[in-house]
């Protein structure tokens, strides 16, 4: 049978479906349709789980961004440094408030923020604050972040899309003093029936501020908001799905060590294997030497059913409605297009993860 890249059947098994049905039904009969109690009971189960103080829930993963640059008071003009490898929305959502995005270079070996490019462009132009993203799973070196970033009063914005389940090494995300934005989109590792994200942050304040913005303002005369309320029902489905994610992560972590297992002598790059413990895998890239060799390997695979990702064919300055903003961008440019995802869902049995490591050695055999 062949594999999907994502299991959404496993994922929303019938035991699932009858509570979240009996969940729905509540809320109907409640009419309780916007921040009902299971926005309350997930953002408390949620915010003890990440080590954070205080958990809000926004409508997606963009407007935590967004919300998150707000609530830091940045404005219209102020530069913002992200890294060229993640997804769209990082750019987006510094765009979206009127803010400049500058490109930070990223490791060349994981696609992850670099430390030097950092404090270069911090110097050059101005950085009132950076987004660091946690890309593929992997914990983004924040300690190392802070001590660049806290001196100069540069707020960070920690990119959690892809990481519930990844371990910093002072705590899980979402522990730090930073502001750490979440998506629920269905493809992610914690997921919703439709659009959703969280904010976490250990502050009162900002929290406050929060939860004014996302609801057009309410509370204060000076505040701009917007609607960026969540659903009662995500909120119930992430509620319950709350339940089952560590035993979900626990299968994607199982995964990736047996893909590092059979595939680590092969002519292309893993991630570095400290990351095994460490990322939430919501992604298993490889990195092959050439675009070409990326296309040949994913044909490969395709025939004998396995489906791929090509997460990123362009960094973010690649884009033609990026393409304009200033930074560093050489280590970005030369990841993107030679990379693979392979299939990390939890519910890969030994025999999908043994074909799949099959069909890609025999690519090289
Ligand atoms: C998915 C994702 C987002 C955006 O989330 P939405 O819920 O789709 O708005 C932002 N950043 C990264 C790294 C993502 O993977």
């Amino acid at each position: 049978m062949a594999i999907p890249f994502y299991d959404f059947k496993n994922l929303h098994h019938e035991k699932f479906r009858t509570n979240i049905k009996d969940k729905v039904c509540k809320i109907i009969d409640e009419g309780s349709f916007i921040e009902g109690h299971y926005n309350f009971e997930f953002e408390k189960d949620f915010a003890i789980k990440q080590g954070a103080k205080h958990c809000l829930l926004v409508a997606n993963g963009t407007d935590a961004l967004e919300i998150s640059l707000l609530a830091y008071d940045i404005k219209p003009g102020d530069r913002v440094g992200i890294p060229g490898i993640t997804f769209y929305a990082t750019a987006e959502a510094v765009l979206n408030i009127g803010a400049i995005p500058v490109f930070i270079d990223v490791d060349s070996k994981t696609g992850l923020i670099d430390l030097a490019s950092t404090e270069r462009m911090i110097e050059k132009e101005n950085l009132k604050a950076i987004i660091p993203v946690h890309i593929y799973g992997m914990p983004a070196p924040i300690k190392d972040l802070e001590n660049i970033c806290s001196p100069r009063n540069i707020k960070i914005i920690e990119d959690a899309a892809q990481a519930q389940g990844a371990l910093l090494p002072t705590g899980a995300i979402g522990s730090t003093q930073n502001l750490t934005t979440f998506s629920f989109y269905p493809t992610k590792n914690l997921s919703a029936f439709g659009d959703a994200g969280a904010i976490l942050t250990q502050d009162d304040m900002l929290a406050e501020k929060i939860k004014s913005i996302r609801n057009h303002g309410r509370g204060s005369d000076e505040i701009l908001g917007r609607n960026s309320r969540c659903d009662h029902i995500q909120a119930a489905v992430l509620y319950s799905k709350l339940k089952e994610i560590d035993t979900f992560n626990k299968n994607r972590k199982t995964t990736a060590k047996k893909y590092f297992e059979a595939l680590k002598d092969l002519p292309f790059q893993l991630l570095p294997d400290h990351f095994i413990e460490t990322s939430s895998w919501h992604l298993f890239p490889v990195q092959l030497d050439s675009q070409k060799q990326r296309l040949d390997l994913a044909a490969h695979l395709k025939k004998c059913e396995i489906p791929t990702a090509p997460y990123y064919e362009l960094s973010l300055s690649q884009m033609n409605q990026l393409k304009k903003y200033s930074g560093e961008k050489e280590n970005a440019e030369n990841f993107s297009g030679k990379t693979l995802c392979l299939p990390i869902h939890p519910f890969l049995s030994d025999s999908d993860v043994a074909q799949v490591t099959q069909v890609v050695r025999g690519f090289y055999a």
